[in-house]
């Protein structure tokens, strides 16, 4: 559908929806850049923007359709639907954002109604929809009929790497050329951690070459490199973090720099792996980052490196097991790989850590199974009063994985309170030997 004014072969991925939603805002966060002017008064970027950017592993071409809906008079709907429709023409996949903080306007239901007659996929996007409450304020928009919303904020970087997989799902099948099968396709890493810790050194023994440059100062690495290498399964891609590092070096100071090259390389892994230094343990920022994943859907996998060093092994697993209890909850039971990335020893651990949580991760429950572990949780533990009132909850579905998100349907199944979508959420991890997978939980009324 791509024409070759957008970019010859790639897939175009086409950002529609009312002026100030934060159409703008998104199309920046997507491309990992600033480049549309980013304004309060309504409709002030003017132009189309084009941009190839990478979305899971697949170049694109995003086209924002912000400031178009000045270009003709008539009503709201009647401008947006003049802009939209030449973007939409040639788009392989649609996202519509709304915004959760507006709500949802006749504008909005109108322009749906129009966009589901498109035959074109479409995504849509609830944005502003950051911190707390924002899931349950993007609910809203499911009233659209186009589907989950997705919440996002485009402001603050929340929710973008479910929206990349999302809109990875609805490109078109690669040329031929190009094609990989999906057995083909090599997993996404992402290698964190703090400055020093030994990612470079980990890369290297990975890889068995000296491609990188490793040395004792914090943040030395220095050129951007795409590195691939093959396990026993299949091929790996080490989703560049030197790079990025380099990049956010211009606008923060060191301790900062790796968090926030830590976030764009998130987005474009499948599995992350948190280099410790284990003289050190986990500290704060390591959670930060961990943290991070989490929020963004990634499995994570922890390499306890520089365990050549330590002199009190007992003594050092147990600080480290200590902190994931009480710190990361969310990714229980995480997988934690000893290691020491410069002798090798214990490196051949690592990937077959990251291939059964990648497996995990991918994993789809069946209906039959979902529903058999739902109801032994609801016999086990019912659900709690609210209001004086017994929640119903009825039955559970696993619209996705990548990563795990069950739905679950009841009479005020969004009034839920927090610990007992906690109890859901323990249970459906241990049940299906989740750990290190962060899993989605969405609850939806119905009447
Ligand atoms: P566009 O007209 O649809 O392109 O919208 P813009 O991207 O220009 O954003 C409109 C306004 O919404 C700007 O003031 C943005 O700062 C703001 N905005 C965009 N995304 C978010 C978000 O995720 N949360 C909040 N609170 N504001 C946002
Ligand atoms: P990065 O900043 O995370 O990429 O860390 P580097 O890979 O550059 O390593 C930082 C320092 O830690 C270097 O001096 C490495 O030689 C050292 N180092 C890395 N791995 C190990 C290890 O397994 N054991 C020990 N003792 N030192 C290590």
């Amino acid at each position: 559908m791509s024409t070759p004014e957008t970019g010859g072969s790639l897939p175009v991925v086409a950002i529609l929806g009312r002026p100030n939603v934060g159409k703008s805002s998104l199309f920046n966060r997507l491309v990992g850049r600033r480049i549309a002017i980013v304004d309060d008064t309504p409709g002030v970027t003017r132009d189309r923007k084009e941009a190839e950017t990478m979305i899971a592993g697949r170049d694109v071409m995003l086209v924002d359709t912000a400031g178009l809906e000045e270009a003709a008079p008539e009503t709201l709907f009647g401008r947006m639907r003049a802009s939209s429709e030449a973007a939409l023409e040639m788009a392989d996949v649609a996202i519509f954002v709304v915004d959760v903080r507006a709500g949802i306007t006749a504008a909005d239901r109108a322009f749906a109604n129009w966009l589901r007659r498109a035959r074109r996929p479409v995504i849509l996007v609830a944005n502003k929809a950051e911190g707390r409450g924002g899931a349950s304020a993007a609910m809203e928009a499911y009233e659209l009929g186009l589907g989950d919303p997705i919440a996002v904020s485009a402001e603050h970087g929340e929710g973008i790497g479910t929206l990349m997989d999302e809109i990875a799902e609805h490109l078109p099948a690669p040329l031929k050329d190009d094609a990989q099968d999906d057995a083909n396709r090599p997993l996404r890493l992402a290698i964190l951690g703090r400055p020093n810790a030994g990612k470079s050194t980990l890369l290297n023994t990975l890889i068995g070459e000296e491609r990188m440059i490793t040395g004792p100062e914090p943040g030395l690495t220095r050129d951007a490199i795409a590195s691939e290498f093959e396990d026993e399964v299949g091929r790996i891609r080490v989703v560049d973090t030197a790079g990025m590092r380099k990049r956010a070096r211009i606008t923060h100071r060191l301790e900062e720099m790796s968090v926030a090259a830590s976030i764009n390389a998130l987005r474009e892994a499948e599995v992350v792996v948190l280099v410790l230094d284990a003289l050190l343990g986990l500290e704060e920022q390591d959670i930060r980052i961990a943290r991070l994943a989490e929020r963004e859907g990634r499995a994570v996998v922890i390499a306890l490196n520089k365990w050549d060093a330590v002199e009190d092994r007992a003594a050092a697993r147990g600080r480290i097991s200590d902190t994931l209890e009480t710190s990361l909850n969310q990714l229980r039971g995480i997988e934690v790989v000893t290691m020491s990335a410069a002798t090798g020893a214990g490196v051949d651990k690592l990937m077959p850590a990251v291939r059964r949580t990648h497996e995990r991760w991918n994993r789809r429950i069946g209906t039959g199974a979902l529903n058999r572990w739902f109801e032994h949780m609801l016999e086990k533990h019912q659900p709690p009063l609210v209001d004086g009132r017994r929640l119903k909850l009825r039955y559970a579905t696993m619209p996705k994985a990548r990563p795990p998100t069950i739905v679950i349907f009841g009479t005020r199944a969004e009034q839920v309170p927090l610990e007992y979508q906690r109890y859901l959420l323990n249970g459906f991890r241990t049940e299906f030997d989740m750990p290190g997978v962060p899993i989605r939980l969405q609850l939806r009324g119905t009447e």
